[in-house]
């Protein structure tokens, strides 16, 4: 993550920078200069260019004017302060093509700085840059997007990093690692597999998630070096209104990554998949050299009562989204995001560092755009400087309505903790865990006085068991079951995707997940070699049977409703566990629920390594098999026998 470092030079942070009385940060500052206009950062024209920027605490406000990204200012024009601290200056021609940047007075210090608000820069990011949005559209550009209902629990969410999908020498794409090799067709990989994109959209997953996106640090990936092995995933932003430079085919013509990623989103879209971008406003990259930072040093940030700054991202600097500023420019962020881009999801990165008001406001502000556009977030309870009250995290879920949280309970109980690598889980054997599960399962409701998680309704829920985070799942079984052999890791890996596709709430899976990902035992991967990150086609291809497992969940994911009840109300009506011996989880969906063609579904998760087990059926119907039929050794009236690790579901009309 970002590395924190103190300043080169000296950059005016004063601690408590007070202005006309006012402490930076406090209420009364907020009330007094708080800025409620939609037109910071440049508004272009061809006949004039307007830039306006927030700095209340600055005393004077240059705009500089750049030939190139590198180089002198060819022009230094004074900004005038307006009301609420907003400085702003008119420049009364063609401006297509220039970079800039702003410099402000703060007592005796001159900072320089890029435009937080920019939504194009030059190489790195380190210069701003004008041009016109519309020559940015690629060509039969749409926004139109593919069908979905806007309910969360329908959604199958599949993350990945841009790079990792295409990098490998064997995907077969041209434009590797970068948006445009994302957004190729047709890429065949060993043996004639589909790969990238392709192999995607074969999956049956609804919307593609993708990890950062947006400009990140220069001390991460140099995007003048990008002939040399660089890898990051991009968990430390630099430009928040802007696409990463090194995913681009030319990283200092601004308008080729916004192009891209748009061309990107586009393809996406046409081929039946939502896209959902990673966005990062917890922390800057450097508290001290980050845009917000030097232009009105000591608001954006949290700081502890000492004056340090307040560390719950372990990035060094949390931001202060419960200031209205910062708040508003998060939400203005995510909002432009999704009309200038189309992008239909947001998933916050520890979002339990940001406060309920501000992630109630982006849900709000979404709402207005498309209803249909999703947030997730990792609700995570970490202490950083904001009333515990306040964090929009698990236990806040009841005032986070619409918003989507992780489940890490489910997540540990499946393959155990993700603390613990030679920890394991139901799918892999440890005992006492069924209860957990079954929680779960019913979508982390208030399933009952035993059985309740965090969420108020199923769609606030994010069901997952691998992400880009930790080990791998099938690194985790392979390092906490050493005893089991390739088989039965196999058969546990698949039962812990079939938990997920199962489950109440919404689905997510991680990139390979389908093939047995594997960095061989790397627990966290972020600034790793592609070696260790990229996806690899050979191994698509030999694990084609768990791909096409995989495929067939979804598909059954899809075809049952059941499984994506809407409500709190709707599971605790429809959902019911049934006896089972331990190692075994089951239960049944009753009463077409849903809407669900089937009358009735049995669910087992069968976690017993060894011989069979009896189990005794509801004798409410006449059972069938309609998933899993290589674990049923025999089914007879209300008699199951099953056999092996995995899912079997049955149907009974
Ligand atoms: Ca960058």
């Amino acid at each position: 993550m970002a590395v924190q470092r103190e300043p080169d030079g000296p950059i005016v942070y004063g601690d408590p920078e007070v202005i006309g009385g006012l402490a930076i940060g406090s209420a009364a500052f907020d009330e007094a200069f708080a800025y409620e206009g939609n037109d910071l950062g440049c508004t272009y024209s061809g006949e004039r260019s307007v830039f306006k920027l927030w700095a209340p605490t600055a005393s004077e406000a240059l705009l500089l004017l750049y030939r190139s990204w590198t180089g002198e200012p060819d022009e230094v024009v004074s900004m005038e302060r307006g009301e609420r601290g907003v400085w702003s200056a008119a420049v009364e021609r063609d401006l297509n093509g220039r970079f800039y940047t702003y410099r402000v007075r703060l007592g005796e210090q001159w900072n320089e700085a890029p435009d937080p608000y920019a939504r194009a820069v030059g190489v790195n990011g380190d210069r701003s840059a004008i041009l016109d949005l519309r020559d940015t559209d690629p060509e039969g550009w749409s926004k139109e997007k593919p069908p979905f209902s806007g309910e969360a629990v329908d959604a199958i969410i599949y993350e990945a990093h841009v790079r990792d999908l295409t990098i490998h020498p064997n995907s077969g794409v041209r434009q590797q690692g970068k948006f445009a090799g994302l957004s190729e067709s047709g890429t065949r990989g060993p043996h004639e597999i589909p790969t990238g994109l392709d192999h995607i959209a074969a999956l049956g997953v609804t919307h593609v998630q993708l990890l950062p996106v947006f400009d990140y640090s220069t001390e991460s990936v140099d995007e003048t070096r990008l002939d040399t092995p660089q890898y990051n995933w991009g968990y430390d932003p630099k430009t928040y209104n802007v696409p990463e430079g090194s995913y681009a085919t030319d990283p200092y013509d601004p308008a080729t990554r916004i192009r891209e990623l748009k061309q990107l989103v586009q393809t996406l879209h046409s081929r039946g998949l939502r896209v959902v971008l990673d966005v990062v406003f917890n922390h800057v990259y450097d508290g001290y050299r980050a845009s917000l930072a030097k232009l009105v040093p000591g608001y954006y940030l949290r700081r502890k009562p000492d004056g340090s700054l307040s560390d719950g991202s372990g990035c060094g600097n949390d931001t202060a989204s419960e200031r209205i500023m910062m708040r508003r420019f998060l939400v203005d962020s995510v909002a432009y995001w999704a009309e200038e881009y189309g992008i239909d999801g947001f998933r916050f990165d520890l979002m339990g560092l940001h406060d309920v008001k501000t992630m109630q406001t982006v849900r709000e502000r979404l709402d207005q755009i498309d209803p249909t556009i999703l947030v997730i977030g990792e609700g995570w309870d970490l202490e950083t400087e904001l009333p515990h009250e306040e964090r929009a995290a698990q236990h806040n879920a009841a005032r986070l309505p619409r918003i989507g949280q992780f489940n890490d309970s489910l997540r540990d109980a499946a393959k155990g903790s993700i603390f613990a690598p030679d920890g394991r889980g139901f799918v892999s054997g440890q005992p006492g865990l069924e209860e957990a599960v079954r929680t779960g399962v019913a979508g982390a409701i208030h399933y009952d006085d035993e059985r309740q998680g965090f969420a108020e309704e199923p769609g606030q829920t994010v069901q997952f068991v691998e992400c880009h985070d930790n080990h791998t799942l099938w690194d985790k079984l392979t390092l906490s079951a050493p005893d089991a052999s390739e088989d039965e890791l196999r058969s546990m890996h698949r039962l812990a995707t079939a938990i997920v596709l199962t489950s109440q709430g919404t689905s997510f899976l991680h990139a390979g997940q389908e093939f047995l990902r594997t960095k061989n035992g790397c627990g966290n991967s972020y600034n790793q070699p592609d070696e260790v990150n990229r996806l690899d086609w050979e191994r698509a291809y030999k694990y084609r049977d768990d791909v096409l497992y995989v495929i067939e969940l979804i598909a059954l994911r899809r075809e049952h409703p059941a499984f994506r009840l809407r409500s709190a109300a709707e599971i605790r009506d429809h959902l019911r566990f049934e006896q089972a011996p331990d190692g075994c989880v089951a239960y049944t969906l009753r009463g077409h629920a849903g809407g669900d063609r089937a009358k009735l579904l049995y669910v087992l998760y069968h976690a017993r390594r060894g011989g069979a087990t009896e189990l005794e059926l509801p004798g409410i119907g006449s059972w069938s098999v309609r998933f899993g039929g290589e674990h049923v050794r025999g089914l007879e009236g209300t008699r199951l026998t099953a056999e092996g690790i995995g899912l079997i579901v049955l149907t009974a009309d």
